[in-house]
Formats: structure tokens, C-alpha cells, sequence
């Protein structure tokens, strides 16, 4: 038996109560001290924390790869591009992430193939922050199986199916040794941010050939939700899967896009674009309840993509029949349909503050006063008993949960304004979504908080998370353990 204890902490178990000390023995929080000791310093110490939503494969390739993110407009992103293309070798794609023209202040437009004309012949793929749009070149657009006189042709501009449909199924294979490493990489990046589990979005493919393979390698507790989502399901495959591997919990479907892409499904039309949005895939061909009958009936738990009010309440109508112990969710729930809340209150949701904070500086425009008060009301939506998990959606938005809890904690928005003031929450509620309340949506088994006989998963901040005001500096993990080993620390320690 291997036991040790934290000592001189002050300890939020999660359930309301505090601890000045936290027994572990066997990776597990035990009920009474014994074994060596770690000084804590007089610090604070939290559950782990969960990310409800990331896209683990994905985001640990995006890591080191052509950002966009930080781009202001067309010659900046051109300027970034070139620099890209110069040091890669002739024949490889340029593939880039993260461009957001909402970002770009006024008057600025969507990149079109134009912005890539440097490229010449050379492959190039820019993806949007949102992933639900990419602009591509022409090099690109001669491999798709596109009609030449298509608008996105035209333009370049790939948007929701065309670019799910289209270009990803062409995109080169990078090599899986390559994938793998990155994934095992970003665990421990991701330990360092004081996660220490995720429910991550992935298709089998992705899951067998790197999740599973580096398994044993991670310190991250994982469990997955499918995204393979062509009817009929297949998930015979899964009766087979060792328990050692990250658990499969559910599978994923899209109802409508982005705000950003004007693609979310509204009630009434963006007031920018004149129309609602869209629906798609199975919201679109009918297949919804179907889809969700067949998820069930696997012993999976259902998880709806829904941005904007009509695909809410349309998400949110589907799943009020589904009994609570499927533990069925909503991803983003953006947009919160009038006269809702005590359905959703019914409902557990799977929401991301970044994705309000960045959404938000174009927000009045498409959406108008009325709907932007309805723009993830975080106080009102707790107020009314709503099961919130916070997530990041990653590498949509940063992984880092300190952004996540700011901008529930200050209702601060990328450009530094507060979106809505009243919405805020208290720092405890927050971090409850983001610890106890995310691990119980995503089945890990850390929903208990630090009682005995849970996980040890325990994060020792530099500084008080419970009295931070949001601002920069935000306290930083100083000690990271999953299951009493400790992954991570600001000094080096272990
Ligand atoms: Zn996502």
C-alpha cells in the first residue's frame, strides 16, 4: 500500500466542505493520514479539472502547427502564410487553423482563395477558429469532387458539409507515429493547465490507431464520445474493447453549425444575413430521433451540437424524454431558446464561455439586444438549477480552463468588454462546472470531489482560484497529482 498526504492545505472537497489535510492512499483520497508528508505551503488545493469537450486528436496536432489565431487581417494573414510556405518543402500542404474575421474590426471580410494566391500550386488550407469552415486554393479545389461553378469554388470559402463532406476526406494522412507523440505531448501540456481528465470527441479511427495505442502513456482520465454518426450505427465493435482502454461513454450529432458561420439554426433570421442558419446532417434528413433511439439503444449516452435557439429547442425536446441515468447532453447551447429554462434545468449542458466571449464582438450585429441576453446567461440558466459543464472545446478555443473560468467569473469577452454583467457566476460555482459538475456529465469518476475513497486528482494552486478576480495574472497550478501521483509541478518538484 502506497500512502502519503497532503498537509498544510486548505482543501475545497467540492461538496461545500473544506479539509486542512487529504490522505491518499492508493491513488485514492483515504480517511485518515498516514505515510509521508507534502507540504502545501498553506496553499489551496481543488479536484482536478475536467474538460467536458475537447477534440484531443485534433488539438494535440494543432499544437505547433500554422495559427491564425492572432492574425488582424488580409496582410497579416497573407504575411503568415508566406512565411509558412517558404520553409516548407515543395508538394506539401499548408495547412492552417484558427482565422477569425469577427476578430478583425470593422469592415473586414472573409478571406477567399484571393488571400492564398502566393501559394501558386502548392495545396493550402485554412481552417476557420470554428472548424466548421476552411478556406482552400485552387490546388485544392481541383482534387475535390466539386461542380466548377459551385459558389464555394468561387470563393473557396468551404463551409459546414462541403468542408466535412469534401475536404477532409481529401486531406494527406499525417504520419501516426507523429499523431501519437503529439497526443502524449499534450497530456502532459494539458497537466500542466491543471486538467486531469477530458471527455474528448473522436472518430473510431482516430481513437484505435493513436488514443488507444498511447493509452497506458497518458495521465489523463479519458473517457470518448463517438463521432461517427452514419445510420445505422455501427458500434457492434465496442462489446470488445478492453476496460483498460479510455471508455467509450456516447456518440455525437450536429443539429446546425457556428455563430460565427452564420450557421447555427436560429428562430428568426440573423439580422446580417437575412436567413436562419441550417440544419444539418440528421436535423436536416429527419433522422434525429432515430439517430438518438439507436444511441440508446446501445448503451451510449447522446450528445446534440446545438448553437442556435431553434436547434436547442429542438435538441432540448429530444432529450427530455431520455431518463437521466443515460446522462444524454447538449454541446454549446449558445443560444438559449425563450421560455426554456425549465426544460433545460432538466438537461444536462455542455457549454463553453470562451465561445460567448468570442462570439460575442459580432454578436449585436447578427443576433441584435434581445438575443444576446439570451447568449449563454450562465447566472440564470444556475439560478434555474441548470447542470452546467464547462469545456473548451479545444482546439476551437484554448484549452486552457483559467480562460474558461474567467470569462464565466467576469463575463468579459475577448475585446475586454463585459458582455453581460448580471451573468456572471461566483467562483465556486464556476469551478464546480469545471471540476465535480463536468466529470459527472462526461461519466469520469471524480464527480464525488475529494471524499474518501474517490481519486486522487488534486490540484495545489499558486494562488486562491476562490477570491480571484479573473484578471491576468490568473493563479497557475503549483502541484498536479491524478491518482496521488503527482504529473506536474511549478517547481519542479516531482
Ligand atoms: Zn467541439
Amino acid at each position: 500500500m502506497e500512502s502519503m498526504h497532503l498537509q498544510n492545505v486548505r482543501v475545497w472537497v467540492g461538496d461545500g466542505c473544506w479539509r486542512t489535510e487529504l490522505p491518499i492512499v492508493d491513488g485514492c483520497i483515504a480517511a485518515s493520514s498516514g505515510g509521508s508528508a507534502f507540504d502545501c505551503g498553506g496553499r489551496v488545493a481543488t479536484p482536478g479539472l475536467v474538460d467536458a469537450h475537447v477534440h484531443f486528436v485534433m488539438g494535440a496536432q494543432s499544437r505547433g502547427g500554422i495559427d491564425l489565431s492572432n492574425v488582424g487581417g488580409r496582410a497579416p494573414f497573407e504575411a503568415t502564410l508566406e512565411r509558412a510556405h517558404r520553409a516548407l518543402p515543395a508538394g506539401e500542404w499548408l495547412i492552417a487553423q484558427g482565422w477569425n474575421e469577427s476578430q478583425w474590426g470593422d469592415g473586414a471580410s472573409t478571406p477567399t482563395k484571393r488571400w492564398l494566391a502566393a501559394m501558386g500550386d502548392r495545396p493550402t488550407v485554412c481552417w476557420r477558429c470554428d472548424l466548421h469552415a476552411a478556406v482552400v486554393n485552387q490546388a485544392v479545389l481541383d482534387r475535390l469532387d466539386l461542380p466548377a461553378d459551385a459558389p464555394c469554388c468561387q470563393s473557396g470559402l468551404l463551409v459546414e458539409a462541403q468542408a466535412w463532406a469534401h475536404l477532409v476526406p481529401a486531406l494527406p494522412e499525417p504520419a501516426l507515429e507523429d499523431v501519437r507523440r503529439a497526443v502524449v505531448d499534450a497530456s502532459g501540456w494539458l497537466n500542466s493547465m491543471g486538467i486531469t481528465g477530458i471527455r474528448t470527441m473522436e472518430y473510431r479511427k482516430q481513437l484505435e490507431d493513436v488514443l488507444d495505442v498511447v493509452s497506458s502513456q497518458l495521465s489523463l482520465r479519458t473517457t470518448v464520445t463517438l463521432l461517427d454518426r452514419t445510420l445505422p450505427l455501427d458500434v457492434g465493435w465496442l462489446a470488445n474493447r478492453s476496460a483498460q482502454l479510455p471508455r467509450v461513454i456516447g456518440c455525437k450529432a450536429f443539429f446546425d453549425g457556428t455563430l460565427g458561420s452564420r450557421t447555427a439554426r436560429m428562430a428568426t433570421p440573423f439580422l446580417d444575413r437575412g436567413d436562419c442558419g441550417q440544419w444539418v446532417e440528421c436535423a436536416a434528413d429527419n433522422t434525429d430521433v432515430k439517430w438518438c433511439e439507436q444511441v440508446q439503444r446501445a448503451g451510449l449516452a447522446p450528445s446534440i451540437h446545438a448553437i442556435g435557439d431553434a436547434a436547442v429547442a429542438r435538441a432540448m425536446a429530444l432529450l427530455v424524454d431520455v431518463p437521466d441515468a443515460v446522462v444524454g447532453t447538449i454541446e454549446h447551447a449558445q443560444i438559449v431558446p425563450e421560455d426554456s429554462l425549465e426544460v433545460l434545468a432538466q438537461i444536462r449542458l455542455s457549454v463553453q464561455p470562451t465561445h460567448r466571449a468570442e462570439d460575442a464582438s459580432t454578436a449585436m450585429e447578427s443576433l441584435g439586444a434581445a438575443r444576446v441576453a439570451r447568449m449563454l446567461p450562465l447566472r440564470t440558466l444556475h439560478n434555474a438549477g441548470a447542470r452546467l459543464a464547462f469545456g473548451t472545446d479545444w482546439p476551437v478555443t484554448s484549452p486552457d480552463p483559467m480562460r474558461t473560468l474567467a470569462a464565466a467569473i467576469t463575463g468579459r469577452t475577448v475585446s475586454g468588454e463585459v458582455l453581460h454583467g448580471d451573468q456572471t457566476i461566483d467562483n465556486e460555482v464556476a469551478i464546480h462546472a469545471m471540476t465535480l459538475a463536468a466529470a459527472e456529465a462526461t461519466m469520469l469518476p471524480t464527480a464525488e470531489g475529494l471524499i474518501p475513497g474517490a481519486p486522487a486528482d488534486v490540484v495545489v494552486w499558486d494562488a486562491d482560484p476562490f477570491t480571484w478576480q479573473g484578471h491576468e495574472p490568473s493563479p497557475r497550478p503549483w502541484a498536479v497529482f491524478v491518482a496521488g501521483r503527482c504529473v506536474y509541478s511549478l517547481t519542479g518538484a516531482c
